[in-house]
């Protein structure tokens, strides 16, 4: 039979989901695998970098550091790719969060995750917090939930305001949808810088076709220049992609052919078939946004 002692047992074993998904990272992401953001990748060494690293010189200046930061722009634009770097520069642990899913945590424990989720930063410090889809626990979608999203945000805020200056703790926040997130947690000491993470230009995109073409064979009539024109709209994750797809594609070649392959680079080929495979992904991109060196967007801004 089952006893009572075996349901005690039980309760030591298992945990509510809510409270155990905190999970912590070493991040190995070398700065140089992310390809252009130059702007973000300087506030990142200002937010991040500095505070972690040289919080004695915020103490010689008499200036705070940022507490955190804002990522903002399309998907599949390096916004976890950058916080992960940032992170693994500073040798500090990456603590990623995720908004919907800290809401649909079982009722009332939302806060709970918070206070959890800060309680293992502390612990885990030097530490980034990576708050992606940060949008979903703004009030402001309080139409579709049960009021949830405000106990989050007003738990975020008392443990941003808890934050010492100068402790080991940065937030990383990123969002999609910049114009949906609560407006008190950007105040300055809390989440105060906004940097952009836009689609990336032509330049960006040839170093991050680079980047990702880096351990690939790829044949020499390959030309990442002319890749780079034929992709505006693209976002960093559909470079990937696009990269992964011509890969596959001389796999399949190689395999196809049966018996040992003479030639096992990726070549021009592969790379027009990826081309003609895949497409952007976001909505900005297939319309064909292209932001050009001279008329980039205001990307980095104070929040408030
Ligand atoms: P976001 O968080 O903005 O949605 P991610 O950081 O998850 O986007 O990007 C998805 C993937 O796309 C990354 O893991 C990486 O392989 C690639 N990628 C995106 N942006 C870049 C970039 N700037 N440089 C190199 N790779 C990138």
């Amino acid at each position: 039979a089952i006893r009572m002692t075996d349901f005690d047992a039980a309760l030591d074993e298992v945990e509510p989901t809510g409270l155990r998904e905190v999970t912590v990272e070493f991040p190995a992401v070398g700065w140089d695998e992310v390809g252009g953001l130059e702007p973000a990748k300087r506030e990142l060494v200002r937010a991040v970098y500095w505070p972690l690293e040289y919080a004695d010189r915020f103490a010689e200046m008499g200036i705070d550091p940022p507490s955190g930061v804002l990522l903002h722009g399309p998907p599949g634009t390096g916004k976890t790719l950058l916080a992960r770097a940032a992170a693994s520069l500073s040798d500090a642990n990456f603590i990623p969060v995720n908004g919907p899913e800290l809401l649909d945590k079982y009722v009332g424990a939302s806060e709970q995750a918070v206070r959890d989720l800060f309680a293992t930063a502390r612990e885990n410090a030097p530490a980034v917090v990576f708050f992606d889809e940060v949008d979903a626990v703004s009030p402001k979608r309080r139409g579709d939930d049960t009021g949830a999203g405000e106990r989050v945000v007003s738990q975020l805020l008392t443990e941003l305001d808890g934050l010492e200056p100068l402790t080991d703790i940065v937030v990383i926040a990123a969002t999609n949808r910049p114009d949906n997130i609560d407006e008190a947690l950007l105040r300055p000491g809390r989440i105060e810088k906004a940097v952009e993470t836009p689609l990336p230009d032509r330049d960006a995109r040839r170093e991050i076709l680079r980047i990702h073409a880096r351990e690939m064979p790829v044949a020499s009539d390959v030309d990442l220049e002319a890749v780079a024109d034929r992709t505006a709209g693209y976002s960093g994750g559909d470079l990937a992609a696009l990269v992964r797809e011509a890969g596959l594609l001389a796999i399949e070649d190689g395999i196809v052919d049966d018996g040992p392959t003479t030639d096992s680079t990726v070549g021009r080929g592969h790379f027009e078939r990826a081309l003609s495979e895949t497409s952007p992904s976001t909505r900005d991109g297939r319309a064909g946004v292209e932001p050009s060196a001279d008329d980039r967007p205001e990307s980095d801004r104070s929040a408030e």
